[in-house]
């Protein structure tokens, strides 16, 4: 009894009661282990990126094309981490239509870079890259020299999808690249359309490839275009068409005197080339600098930067509402028979719309 008493008093007696409570679950525990792993793999691929590993760099681009959520999970912890790396590069948008000579001009101002010592990324917007599989290295003639430069990447279009998403991807992929070290960033469009609006949202810097005497003056060429340049390059400037090309070079001038000046105080330039006998690309770089060296000193290069990154905010946000509006099960379940009912005159556009919006705001929590 005495002896039973003593254990009773002695701290290490344990009595039995209450349940002893979970300190934690097993849910939690995965969850953590999990954010473990990610934080991991996300400062795993930072440090390639900072070190200039190639095959990181590639791995983690080829996370922010992902549309699995896991992958975005990584894929935005890496970009946050980058940011600090990010920025000091010279953007630059190159565009005009198909067989003007924009891959053939990325490859000889690419290589005259390179050779100057700069380290160049090749990027390329294709919203409609569906039909030629999004590859910008598709025809593998393409910048043949540039793709095994070991101071140039070149990136293929991320496979097609809204222009909003190709959008977001391509600013994600110049923050990661310019982290990797990459000084100058060429944005290719393919195709003319929207994509240059996109692209002239995200540049330092927007070109435009033209050609002499094909027909129409502007060659489908929009003049909303035209006034984004800050400067018109007239390709093939070479053999019989030399001529030709400089008689361009002075119409377009002309035409640009009767665009609205531009906010930063640069006066877009005309200039003639030969992609193909690599000339006139060095007058194409000393107009880049010249541009750069006027917005820095006047301070409209960050002014530019700050209202770019204004606009990636809210396309950022937009897309993002839109993709869970869609996501959204609700949404999901009653889409085709309100669209059914839209068909069949029952419910106007609008209060279609008004509907899902209404089922949309009550099932918010999906
Ligand atoms: P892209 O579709 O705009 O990328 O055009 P490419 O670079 O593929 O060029 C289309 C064609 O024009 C190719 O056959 C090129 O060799 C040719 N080309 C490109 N630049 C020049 C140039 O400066 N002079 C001449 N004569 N041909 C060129």
């Amino acid at each position: 009894m005495a002896e039973n008493n003593k254990s009773k008093r002695s701290a290490l007696h344990i009595s039995k009661g209450v349940e002893k409570q979970l300190t934690h679950n097993d849910d939690a525990v995965r969850r953590f282990k999990s954010m473990a792993r990610r934080s991991l793999e996300v400062n795993e691929y930072m440090e390639g990126i900072l070190s200039h590993n190639r095959t990181l760099l590639s791995k983690a681009i080829t996370l922010i094309e992902s549309s699995l959520p896991e992958h975005q999970v990584i894929a935005q912890g890496v970009i946050e981490k980058c940011v600090p790396f990010s920025g000091r590069s010279i953007r630059i948008g190159i565009t005009g239509v198909p067989g003007v000579g924009k891959s053939t001009f990325i490859e000889a101002l690419g290589k005259y870079l390179t050779g100057q010592g700069r380290r160049l990324a090749v990027l390329a917007i294709d919203p409609s890259s569906q039909r030629s599989k999004g590859s910008i290295l598709g025809d593998k003639t393409r910048m043949e020299e540039l793709s095994v430069d070991p101071d140039a990447f070149i990136r293929p279009s991320p496979s097609a999808g809204s222009l909003g998403g190709v959008t977001r991807k391509t600013r994600e992929t110049i923050i990661l690249c310019e982290a990797a070290g990459f000084d100058t960033i060429f944005i290719e469009t393919v195709g003319v359309g929207q994509s240059e609006t996109a692209v002239h949202g995200m540049v330092d810097f927007f070109l435009l490839l033209m050609l002499a005497g094909a027909g129409d003056e502007l060659q489908g060429i929009k003049r909303g275009i035209m006034e984004m340049a800050d400067a018109i390059i007239i390709n093939k400037a070479d053999g019989d068409n030399l001529n030709k090309a400089r008689q361009a070079m002075r119409e377009y001038q002309n035409a640009l005197h009767l665009f609205p000046p531009t906010e930063s105080g640069w006066i877009p330039r005309v200039s003639i080339c030969s992609s193909l006998n690599k000339s006139g690309v060095e007058e194409v770089w000393k107009t880049v600098m010249d541009y750069v060296n006027l917005t820095h000193d006047n301070g409209s290069f960050k002014k530019r930067r700050k209202s770019q990154n204004f606009q990636a905010l809210i396309d950022a946000i937009n897309e993002r509402l839109k993709d869970n509006f869609y996501a959204n099960s609700s949404i999901k379940l009653v889409k085709n028979e309100i669209e059914s009912d839209l068909l069949s005159s029952k419910l106007t556009p609008y209060a279609a719309a008004q509907k899902l919006l209404e089922i949309y705001y009550k099932n918010l929590t999906d």
